[in-house]
Protein backbone atom coordinates (compact mmCIF):
# COMPACT_ATOMS: atom_id res chain seq x y z
CA UNK A 1 0.00 0.00 0.00
CA UNK A 2 1.57 3.59 -0.74
CA UNK A 3 1.43 6.10 1.96
CA UNK A 4 -1.40 8.19 1.01
CA UNK A 5 -0.40 12.44 1.50
CA UNK A 6 -4.21 13.24 1.95
CA UNK A 7 -4.52 14.26 5.53
CA UNK A 8 -7.32 12.78 8.18
CA UNK A 9 -9.46 15.67 9.53
CA UNK A 10 -10.47 15.63 13.41
CA UNK A 11 -14.09 16.45 14.49
CA UNK A 12 -13.15 19.60 15.47
CA UNK A 13 -12.54 21.27 12.14
CA UNK A 14 -16.44 20.38 11.30
CA UNK A 15 -17.60 21.54 14.81
CA UNK A 16 -15.34 25.09 14.11
CA UNK A 17 -16.63 25.52 10.74
CA UNK A 18 -20.34 25.55 11.74
CA UNK A 19 -19.84 27.91 15.62
CA UNK A 20 -19.49 31.49 14.37
CA UNK A 21 -18.55 32.37 17.98
CA UNK A 22 -15.45 30.09 17.84
CA UNK A 23 -11.86 32.00 17.31
CA UNK A 24 -10.68 29.08 15.12
CA UNK A 25 -13.93 29.63 13.01
CA UNK A 26 -12.05 31.26 10.27
CA UNK A 27 -9.35 28.97 10.08
CA UNK A 28 -11.64 25.68 9.57
CA UNK A 29 -13.56 27.41 7.37
CA UNK A 30 -10.51 28.07 5.25
CA UNK A 31 -9.18 24.52 5.44
CA UNK A 32 -12.20 23.22 4.58
CA UNK A 33 -12.38 25.05 1.37
CA UNK A 34 -9.10 24.12 0.50
CA UNK A 35 -9.26 20.48 1.25
CA UNK A 36 -12.29 20.14 -0.44
CA UNK A 37 -10.32 20.39 -3.71
CA UNK A 38 -7.49 18.21 -2.72
CA UNK A 39 -9.05 15.43 -0.12
CA UNK A 40 -9.47 14.62 2.81
CA UNK A 41 -10.60 11.60 5.12
CA UNK A 42 -12.77 11.46 7.67
CA UNK A 43 -14.04 8.52 9.33
CA UNK A 44 -17.60 7.53 10.94
CA UNK A 45 -16.68 8.15 14.65
CA UNK A 46 -15.81 11.72 13.61
CA UNK A 47 -19.17 12.12 12.29
CA UNK A 48 -20.68 11.20 14.97
CA UNK A 49 -18.50 13.40 17.59
CA UNK A 50 -19.29 16.18 15.10
CA UNK A 51 -23.28 14.78 15.57
CA UNK A 52 -23.13 14.88 19.41
CA UNK A 53 -20.79 18.06 19.97
CA UNK A 54 -23.37 20.53 18.07
CA UNK A 55 -26.83 18.86 18.81
CA UNK A 56 -25.64 18.64 22.52
CA UNK A 57 -24.76 22.81 22.96
CA UNK A 58 -21.50 22.03 24.38
CA UNK A 59 -19.52 24.04 22.12
CA UNK A 60 -21.93 26.40 20.57
CA UNK A 61 -24.57 28.90 21.45
CA UNK A 62 -27.41 28.47 19.87
CA UNK A 63 -27.34 23.81 19.65
CA UNK A 64 -28.15 22.44 15.98
CA UNK A 65 -31.37 20.51 15.46
CA UNK A 66 -31.29 16.85 14.72
CA UNK A 67 -31.90 17.88 11.02
CA UNK A 68 -29.29 20.26 10.68
CA UNK A 69 -26.81 18.21 11.72
CA UNK A 70 -27.95 15.54 9.87
CA UNK A 71 -28.07 18.03 6.95
CA UNK A 72 -24.64 19.30 7.65
CA UNK A 73 -23.13 15.64 7.45
CA UNK A 74 -25.21 13.98 4.66
CA UNK A 75 -23.79 17.25 2.45
CA UNK A 76 -20.30 16.52 3.82
CA UNK A 77 -20.10 12.97 3.17
CA UNK A 78 -21.64 13.80 -0.70
CA UNK A 79 -18.85 15.33 -2.07
CA UNK A 80 -16.34 13.48 -3.92
CA UNK A 81 -13.44 14.66 -2.66
CA UNK A 82 -14.49 13.39 0.94
CA UNK A 83 -13.64 10.19 1.98
CA UNK A 84 -15.05 8.40 4.87
CA UNK A 85 -13.56 5.71 6.47
CA UNK A 86 -15.21 2.85 8.21
CA UNK A 87 -13.40 2.28 11.72
CA UNK A 88 -12.91 -1.52 13.44
CA UNK A 89 -14.95 -2.03 16.01
CA UNK A 90 -13.89 -2.44 19.79
CA UNK A 91 -14.55 -6.13 19.54
CA UNK A 92 -12.41 -6.34 16.49
CA UNK A 93 -9.38 -3.91 18.17
CA UNK A 94 -9.27 -6.80 21.05
CA UNK A 95 -9.47 -9.38 18.97
CA UNK A 96 -6.37 -8.27 17.53
CA UNK A 97 -3.03 -8.79 19.39
CA UNK A 98 -1.26 -5.91 18.06
CA UNK A 99 -3.63 -3.15 18.00
CA UNK A 100 -4.65 -4.54 21.65
CA UNK A 101 -0.91 -4.50 23.20
CA UNK A 102 -1.00 -0.85 21.88
CA UNK A 103 -3.53 0.15 23.44
CA UNK A 104 -1.92 -0.79 26.60
CA UNK A 105 1.42 0.63 26.14
CA UNK A 106 -0.12 3.84 25.09
CA UNK A 107 -2.50 3.92 27.85
CA UNK A 108 -5.61 4.05 25.91
CA UNK A 109 -8.26 5.26 28.52
CA UNK A 110 -11.89 6.84 28.68
CA UNK A 111 -12.39 9.05 25.79
CA UNK A 112 -8.78 8.41 24.63
CA UNK A 113 -10.34 5.10 23.21
CA UNK A 114 -12.26 6.58 20.12
CA UNK A 115 -8.85 8.63 19.29
CA UNK A 116 -7.14 4.96 19.17
CA UNK A 117 -9.94 4.21 16.79
CA UNK A 118 -9.41 6.55 14.59
CA UNK A 119 -5.47 5.91 14.87
CA UNK A 120 -6.27 2.54 14.07
CA UNK A 121 -8.51 3.51 11.12
CA UNK A 122 -5.59 5.87 9.57
CA UNK A 123 -2.68 2.82 9.96
CA UNK A 124 -5.10 0.49 8.19
CA UNK A 125 -5.26 2.63 5.69
CA UNK A 126 -1.90 3.94 5.62
CA UNK A 127 -2.81 7.44 6.07
CA UNK A 128 -0.02 9.37 7.57
CA UNK A 129 -1.21 13.21 8.76
CA UNK A 130 -4.16 14.14 10.98
CA UNK A 131 -5.42 17.73 11.20
CA UNK A 132 -6.92 18.45 14.59
CA UNK A 133 -8.02 21.06 17.59
CA UNK A 134 -6.62 18.77 19.81
CA UNK A 135 -2.76 17.48 19.00
CA UNK A 136 -1.53 16.56 22.60
CA UNK A 137 -4.11 13.89 22.14
CA UNK A 138 -2.89 12.54 18.76
CA UNK A 139 0.93 13.42 19.60
CA UNK A 140 1.60 10.26 21.51
CA UNK A 141 1.44 7.96 18.79
CA UNK A 142 4.99 8.07 17.29
CA UNK A 143 3.71 7.20 13.84
CA UNK A 144 1.56 10.25 13.05
CA UNK A 145 1.84 13.24 11.70
CA UNK A 146 -0.01 15.66 13.94
CA UNK A 147 -1.02 19.25 12.71
CA UNK A 148 -2.89 21.92 14.87
CA UNK A 149 -3.61 24.29 12.18
CA UNK A 150 -5.19 26.56 15.03
CA UNK A 151 -2.06 27.10 17.39
CA UNK A 152 -0.10 29.74 15.39
CA UNK A 153 -2.86 30.95 12.85
CA UNK A 154 -5.39 32.00 16.43
CA UNK A 155 -2.48 34.57 17.14
CA UNK A 156 -2.20 36.35 13.69
CA UNK A 157 -5.89 35.93 12.88
CA UNK A 158 -7.12 39.33 10.90
CA UNK A 159 -3.89 41.35 10.78
CA UNK A 160 -1.96 40.89 7.51
CA UNK A 161 1.04 42.06 8.99
CA UNK A 162 1.08 41.89 13.03
CA UNK A 163 3.27 43.73 15.63
CA UNK A 164 4.94 40.63 17.32
CA UNK A 165 4.65 40.97 20.84
CA UNK A 166 7.59 40.24 22.94
CA UNK A 167 5.27 37.31 25.36
CA UNK A 168 1.87 36.38 24.72
CA UNK A 169 -0.80 33.60 26.18
CA UNK A 170 -1.71 30.35 23.91
CA UNK A 171 -5.36 29.81 24.84
CA UNK A 172 -6.88 26.54 22.98
CA UNK A 173 -10.50 25.30 22.37
CA UNK A 174 -10.21 23.50 25.63
CA UNK A 175 -9.20 26.57 27.36
CA UNK A 176 -12.18 27.85 26.24
CA UNK A 177 -14.91 24.96 26.99
CA UNK A 178 -13.12 24.80 30.54
CA UNK A 179 -14.02 28.13 31.34
CA UNK A 180 -17.32 28.29 29.96
CA UNK A 181 -18.47 24.65 31.76
CA UNK A 182 -17.56 26.63 34.95
CA UNK A 183 -19.71 29.36 34.06
CA UNK A 184 -22.69 27.03 34.07
CA UNK A 185 -21.34 25.18 37.15
CA UNK A 186 -22.45 25.72 40.92
CA UNK A 187 -19.26 27.87 41.93
CA UNK A 188 -17.44 30.63 40.52
CA UNK A 189 -14.87 30.78 43.40
CA UNK A 190 -12.74 28.54 45.02
CA UNK A 191 -15.05 25.55 44.07
CA UNK A 192 -14.32 22.53 43.48
CA UNK A 193 -11.46 23.57 40.38
CA UNK A 194 -8.76 25.48 42.83
CA UNK A 195 -8.10 22.25 45.18
CA UNK A 196 -7.84 20.48 41.97
CA UNK A 197 -5.76 22.91 40.19
CA UNK A 198 -3.44 22.80 43.67
CA UNK A 199 -2.84 19.24 43.26
CA UNK A 200 -1.91 19.03 39.75
CA UNK A 201 0.55 22.14 40.24
CA UNK A 202 1.87 20.15 43.53
CA UNK A 203 2.10 16.99 42.07
CA UNK A 204 4.34 18.00 38.78
CA UNK A 205 6.46 19.76 40.84
CA UNK A 206 6.33 17.14 43.62
CA UNK A 207 5.32 19.44 46.35
CA UNK A 208 2.98 17.94 49.50
CA UNK A 209 0.91 21.31 49.85
CA UNK A 210 -0.37 24.34 47.31
CA UNK A 211 -2.30 27.33 48.15
CA UNK A 212 -3.75 28.88 45.20
CA UNK A 213 -4.33 32.72 44.83
CA UNK A 214 -5.33 35.62 42.35
CA UNK A 215 -1.54 36.99 41.71
CA UNK A 216 1.94 35.67 42.17
CA UNK A 217 2.07 38.97 43.96
CA UNK A 218 -0.32 38.05 46.52
CA UNK A 219 1.40 34.63 46.66
CA UNK A 220 4.42 36.38 48.10
CA UNK A 221 3.24 38.53 50.16
CA UNK A 222 0.99 35.37 52.11
CA UNK A 223 4.28 33.90 51.70
CA UNK A 224 5.91 36.45 53.75
CA UNK A 225 2.97 37.27 56.15
CA UNK A 226 3.66 33.01 56.84
CA UNK A 227 7.09 33.18 57.79
CA UNK A 228 5.90 36.17 60.27
CA UNK A 229 8.19 38.44 57.93
CA UNK A 230 7.41 41.85 59.77
CA UNK A 231 8.55 45.55 61.13
CA UNK A 232 12.28 45.54 62.18
CA UNK A 233 13.26 42.89 59.50
CA UNK A 234 14.49 42.64 56.21
CA UNK A 235 14.19 40.45 53.05
CA UNK A 236 16.91 40.57 50.46
CA UNK A 237 16.22 39.63 46.60
CA UNK A 238 17.77 40.33 43.58
CA UNK A 239 17.86 44.03 42.18
CA UNK A 240 17.27 42.64 38.36
CA UNK A 241 13.20 41.16 38.92
CA UNK A 242 9.73 42.93 38.74
CA UNK A 243 9.33 44.97 41.46
CA UNK A 244 6.59 42.52 43.13
CA UNK A 245 9.47 40.49 44.47
CA UNK A 246 10.58 43.48 47.01
CA UNK A 247 7.42 44.96 47.42
CA UNK A 248 6.30 42.24 49.56
CA UNK A 249 8.52 42.95 52.31
CA UNK A 250 7.24 46.31 52.20
CA UNK A 251 3.62 45.45 52.77
CA UNK A 252 4.32 43.30 56.11
CA UNK A 253 6.54 46.68 57.55
CA UNK A 254 9.56 45.40 56.97
CA UNK A 255 12.51 46.49 54.90
CA UNK A 256 14.10 45.40 51.48
CA UNK A 257 18.04 45.16 50.58
CA UNK A 258 19.35 43.88 47.05
CA UNK A 259 22.01 41.18 46.53
CA UNK A 260 23.78 41.79 43.24
CA UNK A 261 23.54 39.71 40.28
CA UNK A 262 25.99 36.92 38.81
CA UNK A 263 27.25 38.24 35.26
CA UNK A 264 26.87 34.81 33.67
CA UNK A 265 22.96 33.88 34.65
CA UNK A 266 21.85 36.96 35.76
CA UNK A 267 20.31 35.66 38.72
CA UNK A 268 21.19 36.47 42.25
CA UNK A 269 24.92 36.10 42.65
CA UNK A 270 26.14 33.37 45.59
CA UNK A 271 29.10 35.45 45.95
CA UNK A 272 27.71 38.36 46.35
CA UNK A 273 25.08 37.17 49.00
CA UNK A 274 27.42 35.39 50.67
CA UNK A 275 30.14 38.58 51.38
CA UNK A 276 26.92 40.62 52.03
CA UNK A 277 26.02 37.83 55.03
CA UNK A 278 29.13 38.04 56.39
CA UNK A 279 29.16 42.19 56.58
CA UNK A 280 25.41 41.87 58.30
CA UNK A 281 26.61 39.44 60.64
CA UNK A 282 28.77 41.84 61.97
CA UNK A 283 26.73 44.45 62.37
CA UNK A 284 23.98 43.01 63.59
CA UNK A 285 21.68 43.11 60.63
CA UNK A 286 21.03 40.00 59.19
CA UNK A 287 17.99 39.01 56.58
CA UNK A 288 14.85 37.15 58.07
CA UNK A 289 13.77 36.03 54.23
CA UNK A 290 16.12 35.73 51.44
CA UNK A 291 13.81 35.72 47.22
CA UNK A 292 15.75 34.61 45.16
CA UNK A 293 14.27 34.91 41.03
CA UNK A 294 14.40 32.55 38.89
CA UNK A 295 15.14 35.09 36.29
CA UNK A 296 13.95 34.34 32.37
CA UNK A 297 13.12 30.44 33.90
CA UNK A 298 16.84 29.40 34.62
CA UNK A 299 16.65 28.54 38.33
CA UNK A 300 19.38 30.37 40.85
CA UNK A 301 21.97 27.82 42.57
CA UNK A 302 19.50 27.46 45.30
CA UNK A 303 21.76 24.77 47.01
CA UNK A 304 24.56 26.64 47.74
CA UNK A 305 21.99 29.45 49.03
CA UNK A 306 20.19 26.58 50.84
CA UNK A 307 23.48 25.73 52.72
CA UNK A 308 23.96 29.71 53.34
CA UNK A 309 20.91 29.83 54.83
CA UNK A 310 21.50 27.28 57.41
CA UNK A 311 24.50 29.42 58.65
CA UNK A 312 23.16 32.49 58.83
CA UNK A 313 19.59 31.65 59.69
CA UNK A 314 17.19 32.79 56.89
CA UNK A 315 14.18 31.63 55.28
CA UNK A 316 14.12 31.40 51.50
CA UNK A 317 10.93 32.21 48.88
CA UNK A 318 11.83 30.84 45.14
CA UNK A 319 10.12 33.20 43.01
CA UNK A 320 9.60 31.33 40.34
CA UNK A 321 7.13 33.33 38.75
CA UNK A 322 8.73 32.32 35.47
CA UNK A 323 9.45 29.35 36.08
CA UNK A 324 7.17 26.74 36.30
CA UNK A 325 8.51 23.87 34.31
CA UNK A 326 11.87 24.49 34.70
CA UNK A 327 13.94 21.90 36.07
CA UNK A 328 17.11 22.23 38.89
CA UNK A 329 19.48 19.16 39.43
CA UNK A 330 17.11 17.43 36.97
CA UNK A 331 14.06 18.21 39.19
CA UNK A 332 11.35 19.73 38.80
CA UNK A 333 11.34 23.42 40.30
CA UNK A 334 8.50 24.14 43.26
CA UNK A 335 9.60 21.08 45.12
CA UNK A 336 11.17 23.07 47.57
CA UNK A 337 14.04 20.77 48.29
CA UNK A 338 16.44 23.83 48.81
CA UNK A 339 13.47 26.47 50.37
CA UNK A 340 10.44 27.35 52.18
CA UNK A 341 8.08 28.09 50.07
CA UNK A 342 8.38 28.55 46.16
CA UNK A 343 6.21 31.17 44.18
CA UNK A 344 4.52 30.98 40.38
CA UNK A 345 2.55 33.21 38.37
CA UNK A 346 -0.19 33.05 36.22
CA UNK A 347 -0.13 36.22 34.05
CA UNK A 348 -1.07 35.89 30.94
CA UNK A 349 2.99 36.58 29.61
CA UNK A 350 3.86 33.82 31.79
CA UNK A 351 4.60 29.92 31.42
CA UNK A 352 1.03 29.30 31.82
CA UNK A 353 -1.92 31.11 32.67
CA UNK A 354 -5.49 31.87 34.89
CA UNK A 355 -5.62 35.44 33.40
CA UNK A 356 -4.47 36.74 36.70
CA UNK A 357 -3.19 33.84 38.73
CA UNK A 358 -0.44 32.60 41.50
CA UNK A 359 0.70 29.43 43.65
CA UNK A 360 2.57 29.39 46.94
CA UNK A 361 4.15 26.04 47.58
CA UNK A 362 5.33 24.13 50.03
CA UNK A 363 6.43 20.60 52.13
CA UNK A 364 5.37 22.55 55.15
CA UNK A 365 1.77 21.94 56.40
CA UNK A 366 1.80 24.41 58.80
CA UNK A 367 3.08 27.61 56.23
CA UNK A 368 0.58 26.19 54.14
CA UNK A 369 -2.46 26.51 56.61
CA UNK A 370 -1.28 29.75 57.18
CA UNK A 371 -1.21 30.75 53.71
CA UNK A 372 -4.72 29.28 53.43
CA UNK A 373 -5.69 31.45 56.73
CA UNK A 374 -4.16 34.88 55.14
CA UNK A 375 -5.76 34.09 51.79
CA UNK A 376 -8.55 34.73 53.48
CA UNK A 377 -9.26 37.51 55.29
CA UNK A 378 -7.41 35.97 58.20
CA UNK A 379 -10.67 33.69 58.67
CA UNK A 380 -10.77 29.95 59.81
CA UNK A 381 -13.75 27.68 60.05
CA UNK A 382 -11.32 24.97 61.48
CA UNK A 383 -12.73 23.71 65.22
CA UNK A 384 -9.34 23.08 66.10
CA UNK A 385 -8.38 26.84 65.56
CA UNK A 386 -10.94 28.51 66.68
CA UNK A 387 -11.07 29.83 70.27
CA UNK A 388 -13.69 28.28 72.63
CA UNK A 389 -16.90 30.30 73.30
CA UNK A 390 -19.93 29.69 75.08
CA UNK A 391 -22.27 26.71 73.85
CA UNK A 392 -25.35 28.96 72.82
CA UNK A 393 -23.69 30.98 70.89
CA UNK A 394 -23.38 29.41 67.15
CA UNK A 395 -19.80 30.40 65.54
CA UNK A 396 -19.30 29.08 62.22
CA UNK A 397 -15.98 30.87 61.80
CA UNK A 398 -13.88 33.23 63.37
CA UNK A 399 -11.40 35.63 62.15
CA UNK A 400 -7.93 34.58 64.32
CA UNK A 401 -5.34 36.90 61.98
CA UNK A 402 -5.41 39.60 59.91
CA UNK A 403 -5.28 38.30 56.20
CA UNK A 404 -6.42 39.91 52.94
CA UNK A 405 -8.92 38.84 50.26
CA UNK A 406 -6.38 36.69 47.77
CA UNK A 407 -8.74 34.01 46.51
CA UNK A 408 -8.62 31.92 43.34
CA UNK A 409 -11.61 31.63 41.29
CA UNK A 410 -12.87 28.10 39.95
CA UNK A 411 -13.07 30.54 36.70
CA UNK A 412 -9.07 30.88 36.95
CA UNK A 413 -8.62 27.77 38.03
CA UNK A 414 -10.43 25.38 35.29
CA UNK A 415 -8.54 27.62 32.73
CA UNK A 416 -4.97 26.41 34.99
CA UNK A 417 -6.33 22.57 34.92
CA UNK A 418 -6.33 23.15 31.22
CA UNK A 419 -3.34 24.73 30.46
CA UNK A 420 -1.33 22.43 32.79
CA UNK A 421 -2.43 19.58 30.08
CA UNK A 422 0.03 21.88 27.46
CA UNK A 423 2.67 22.27 29.62
CA UNK A 424 5.53 19.74 28.93
CA UNK A 425 4.50 21.26 25.34
CA UNK A 426 4.64 24.80 25.86
CA UNK A 427 8.23 24.48 28.03
CA UNK A 428 9.47 22.19 24.29
CA UNK A 429 8.18 24.94 21.95
CA UNK A 430 9.70 27.25 24.17
CA UNK A 431 13.31 24.98 24.42
CA UNK A 432 13.02 24.94 20.51
CA UNK A 433 13.03 28.49 19.85
CA UNK A 434 15.84 29.10 22.40
CA UNK A 435 17.75 26.95 20.83
CA UNK A 436 17.02 28.59 17.04
CA UNK A 437 18.14 31.93 18.50
CA UNK A 438 21.26 30.21 20.09
CA UNK A 439 22.13 29.21 16.54
CA UNK A 440 21.64 32.38 14.91
CA UNK A 441 23.40 34.08 16.92
CA UNK A 442 26.51 32.30 17.65
CA UNK A 443 29.02 34.18 15.29
CA UNK A 444 27.21 37.69 16.48
CA UNK A 445 29.03 40.11 18.91
CA UNK A 446 26.04 39.43 21.14
CA UNK A 447 25.94 37.37 24.30
CA UNK A 448 23.17 34.75 24.56
CA UNK A 449 21.82 33.29 27.61
CA UNK A 450 24.36 31.19 29.39
CA UNK A 451 23.10 28.02 30.82
CA UNK A 452 24.37 26.71 34.73
CA UNK A 453 25.04 22.54 33.97
CA UNK A 454 22.33 21.98 36.81
CA UNK A 455 19.73 23.81 35.21
CA UNK A 456 16.80 23.03 32.53
CA UNK A 457 15.35 26.46 32.09
CA UNK A 458 11.95 26.88 31.07
CA UNK A 459 12.88 30.12 29.06
CA UNK A 460 10.37 32.74 30.27
CA UNK A 461 12.62 35.19 28.54
CA UNK A 462 15.21 35.40 25.89
CA UNK A 463 17.37 38.12 26.59
CA UNK A 464 20.58 39.13 24.30
CA UNK A 465 23.35 41.05 25.73
CA UNK A 466 24.29 43.46 23.22
CA UNK A 467 27.97 44.55 25.66
CA UNK A 468 29.37 48.40 25.13
CA UNK A 469 32.91 47.71 23.48
CA UNK A 470 32.45 43.93 21.58
CA UNK A 471 29.58 45.31 19.89
CA UNK A 472 29.71 48.12 17.11
CA UNK A 473 26.28 49.06 18.18
CA UNK A 474 24.87 50.01 21.57
CA UNK A 475 21.26 48.60 23.21
CA UNK A 476 19.57 51.85 22.21
CA UNK A 477 20.58 51.43 18.55
CA UNK A 478 19.33 47.86 18.32
CA UNK A 479 16.24 48.72 20.05
CA UNK A 480 15.43 52.00 18.12
CA UNK A 481 15.65 48.94 15.23
CA UNK A 482 13.14 46.87 16.17
CA UNK A 483 10.54 49.67 17.37
CA UNK A 484 10.87 50.23 13.23
CA UNK A 485 10.33 46.63 12.63
CA UNK A 486 7.29 46.29 14.52
CA UNK A 487 8.57 44.12 16.94
CA UNK A 488 7.97 44.80 20.78
CA UNK A 489 10.96 44.20 22.42
CA UNK A 490 10.97 44.89 25.88
CA UNK A 491 13.67 45.30 29.07
CA UNK A 492 13.92 42.88 31.98
CA UNK A 493 14.58 44.76 33.75
CA UNK A 494 15.52 48.38 35.46
CA UNK A 495 16.98 47.15 38.92
CA UNK A 496 14.24 47.85 41.41
CA UNK A 497 16.13 50.00 43.67
CA UNK A 498 16.11 52.39 40.69
CA UNK A 499 12.42 53.05 41.15
CA UNK A 500 11.29 56.53 42.25
CA UNK A 501 9.86 54.68 44.74
CA UNK A 502 12.81 52.85 46.18
CA UNK A 503 15.27 55.84 45.45
CA UNK A 504 12.78 58.13 47.87
CA UNK A 505 14.15 55.20 50.27
CA UNK A 506 17.82 56.10 49.74
CA UNK A 507 19.13 54.01 47.36
CA UNK A 508 20.93 55.16 44.74
CA UNK A 509 22.33 54.69 41.52
CA UNK A 510 25.24 52.59 41.78
CA UNK A 511 24.32 50.60 44.31
CA UNK A 512 24.56 46.90 42.24
CA UNK A 513 26.94 47.91 39.70
CA UNK A 514 26.55 44.14 37.49
CA UNK A 515 22.48 45.00 37.75
CA UNK A 516 22.94 48.34 36.63
CA UNK A 517 25.19 47.12 33.69
CA UNK A 518 22.98 44.26 32.60
CA UNK A 519 20.33 46.84 32.49
CA UNK A 520 22.26 49.11 30.09
CA UNK A 521 23.26 46.43 27.83
CA UNK A 522 20.24 43.99 27.34
CA UNK A 523 16.93 43.22 25.34
CA UNK A 524 14.10 40.06 25.83
CA UNK A 525 13.33 39.34 22.06
CA UNK A 526 9.84 37.91 21.69
CA UNK A 527 9.51 34.46 23.00
CA UNK A 528 6.32 32.40 23.85
CA UNK A 529 4.85 29.14 22.05
CA UNK A 530 3.65 30.05 19.29
CA UNK A 531 5.91 32.34 17.73
CA UNK A 532 6.06 31.02 14.37
CA UNK A 533 9.45 30.57 12.51
CA UNK A 534 8.59 32.75 10.08
CA UNK A 535 8.36 35.55 12.75
CA UNK A 536 11.47 34.28 14.30
CA UNK A 537 13.66 34.67 11.50
CA UNK A 538 12.35 38.14 11.10
CA UNK A 539 13.19 38.92 14.57
CA UNK A 540 16.39 36.97 13.66
CA UNK A 541 17.48 39.11 10.48
CA UNK A 542 16.29 42.50 12.43
CA UNK A 543 19.20 41.62 15.27
CA UNK A 544 21.83 41.07 12.66
CA UNK A 545 20.69 43.99 10.49
CA UNK A 546 21.16 45.89 13.49
CA UNK A 547 24.13 44.22 14.77
CA UNK A 548 25.94 44.09 12.01
CA UNK A 549 27.84 47.68 10.56
C1 LIG B 1 5.28 38.55 36.98
C2 LIG B 1 6.15 38.52 38.15
C3 LIG B 1 5.67 38.67 39.46
C4 LIG B 1 4.26 39.04 39.77
O1 LIG B 1 3.34 38.17 39.20
P1 LIG B 1 1.78 38.56 39.21
O2 LIG B 1 1.13 37.22 39.06
O3 LIG B 1 1.58 39.45 38.03
O4 LIG B 1 1.47 39.21 40.49
C5 LIG B 1 6.56 38.53 40.51
N1 LIG B 1 7.85 38.29 40.30
C6 LIG B 1 8.37 38.17 39.06
C7 LIG B 1 9.82 37.88 38.88
C8 LIG B 1 7.53 38.30 37.95
O5 LIG B 1 8.03 38.23 36.72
Amino acid sequence: MKTTDKPLFDSNIFIYSVNADSPFHATALDLLERYTKSGFYVTDINLIDFFQVVTDGRKTLRPFSTEQASEYIRKLVRIPEVNVLKTRSFHEILHDDGAHAEVRRFQVKHFAIYDYLIVDCMRQHDIKTIVTGNAQDFRKYPFLDVIDPFMTQSTTQGRAVAPIPYGRQSISEQDVSAVCSVLLSDFLTQGPKVPAFEQIVAEYCGARHAVAVNSATSALHIACLALGLGPGETLWTSPTTFVASANCALYCGASVDFVDIDPRTYNMSVNALEAKLVQARQSGCLPKVVVPVHLCGQPCEMQAIHTLSREYGFRIIEDASHAIGAKYQGEPLGNCRYSDITVFSFHPVKIITTGEGGMALTNDPELARLMECFRTHGITGNKAEMQPRPADEIWNYQQIRLGCNYRMTDIQAALGLSQMTRLDEFIEKRRQIAARYDTAFADLPVTTPWQHPDTCSSYHLYPIRIRQGDSPKSQRQVYDAFHSAEVNVNLHYIPVYRQPYYEAMGFAAGYCPEAEQYHKETISLPMYPSLSIEQQNSIIQTVMESIIP
